[in-house]
């Protein structure tokens, strides 16, 4: 009982940390604060009913309950489910703040990455996706290759568009003379 205790100890510790690294580092700024939010809830409820669980459930050969070794066990199956819902939601996180920088419609990009089976529509979406805009020279918010003009600032984008060679307008007054 006592080493089922010290390893719940153990194991809330291990989720403090993660989630602390998961919401508050910069795992990818891309993923918005509440897919966040949601992964590190679920891998804290998967570690904490894994332990619990395990402690209170598992048996040993002869039937009787067994703490001491359920509670790793069930520490260590918590943990791997914890892991896959975080993977999961921070995917489906990224997918939909990758999707909005680079000016495509998120939600429905979600919904495909959410509900294609087989992780199919992440494959789709990471191949459709659109290519990353650079930043606006007078801004700096993401402007997408095709975009002439800036839609935060309104300012016009001198980087010819796609392979094509137009000369920046220079400054043709005031350079005779
Ligand atoms: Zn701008």
């Amino acid at each position: 009982m006592i080493i089922a205790l010290l390893l719940l100890v153990f194991a809330v510790f291990a989720v403090v940390l993660v989630v602390g690294i998961v919401v508050r580092g910069s795992i990818s700024n891309v993923v918005p604060r509440p897919a966040k939010l949601i992964a590190a809830t679920l891998f804290s409820i998967a570690v904490t009913v894994g332990v619990v669980a395990g402690a209170l459930e598992f048996r040993n050969t002869g039937g009787l309950r067994a703490p001491a070794l359920g509670a790793p066990i069930g520490l260590l199956g918590g943990t791997l489910v914890g892991c896959l819902f975080l993977i999961w939601v921070l995917g489906l996180g990224y997918v939909y703040g990758d999707a909005r920088r680079r000016k495509m419609p998120a939600v429905p990009w979600l919904l495909v990455a959410l509900f294609v089976p087989n992780l199919l529509g992440f494959l789709l979406y990471f191949v459709l996706r659109k290519p990353l805009g650079r930043p606006c020279p007078q801004c700096g918010q993401a402007i997408t290759p095709e975009q002439r003009f800036c839609s935060w600032c309104g300012v016009q984008q001198y980087a010819p568009p796609y392979g094509t060679t137009v000369a920046p307008p220079g400054p043709t007054e005031g350079a005779v003379g």
